[in-house]
């Protein structure tokens, strides 16, 4: 999700690489669950998450719709998100619903991007289609501050970390040039492009026993394909 707001405001002074130490340590969560309550619909998820949540958990996209995720517009775009459970279901925790009852997150080990990142946020450049790292100020409520490395952080090893980052920066900016040409288009033609990538990178499954990078990027060929008239030159 792009967030429209000056950096100024919400940042600590520095950019990290992924191999930088950012200030984010807080012994483990250990006692605290604030950032997996109120989540609203802030967690956006792309096409890692739902590999990632689809082969933890053995659901399918379509199985966890209406339970633990939903779908809502983004930019323009249709896109999925963790649901936050009604407050006022007593039946249920409030918050994301893979909060447990000890206040632990039970997918951790396949917990979304979004997750993985916090207080962490990236920072955009159009110059150069790259991002950089950087602490959101005031963010963690335990106020975190031991260094950590941004790679440990984030959980992607160090074989991983260049096809991760190169999947991060292909999606956003693929979202951003889509979200920017469908004010062009007719209601019809706009609705047929978010429910096509909708389709393509969310709801057709992916396959567990193949690495996701090769997936990912099959799909994403698919896609510049058919949607090339409305992409031009990318
Ligand atoms: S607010 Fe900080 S300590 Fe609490 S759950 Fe979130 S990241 Fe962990
Ligand atoms: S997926 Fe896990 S880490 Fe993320 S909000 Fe839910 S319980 Fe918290």
């Amino acid at each position: 999700m792009i967030r429209d707001v000056d950096i100024k405001d919400i940042w600590d002074g520095r950019f990290y690489a992924e191999e930088d130490m950012a200030p984010v340590g807080c012994d483990d969560c250990r006692g605290c669950s604030d950032c997996c309550r109120m989540t609203g619909d802030s967690i956006v998820l792309d096409p890692l998450d739902l590999y990632h949540l689809t082969c933890g958990t053995g659901k399918t996209f379509t199985g966890m719709i209406e339970k633990e995720i939903e779908i809502r517009l983004v930019d323009g775009m249709i896109l999925p998100n963790i649901m936050e459970h009604d407050e006022n279901d007593p039946s249920r925790a409030d918050g994301c619903p893979f909060l447990d009852k000890n206040g632990r997150c039970s997918i951790h080990e396949f917990r979304p991007g979004f997750c993985r990142l916090f207080p962490l946020g990236r920072y955009y450049r159009d110059e150069d289609r790259s991002f950089r790292y950087f602490v959101q100020k005031g963010e963690c409520t335990k106020g975190g501050s031991t260094p950590v490395r941004v790679r440990d952080w984030i959980g992607v090893s160090r074989e991983e970390i260049r096809q991760y980052e190169s999947f991060i920066n292909t999606w956003h900016f693929f979202l951003k040039d889509v979200s920017a040409r469908l004010p062009l288009l007719t209601d019809r033609s706009r609705d047929q492009v978010t429910r096509y990538i909708l389709q393509v990178f969310f709801v057709e499954p992916y396959r567990k026993d193949l690495d996701f990078y090769s997936q990912f990027e099959g799909r994403m060929r698919k896609a510049k394909k058919a949607l090339a008239p409305l992409l031009p030159g990318r």
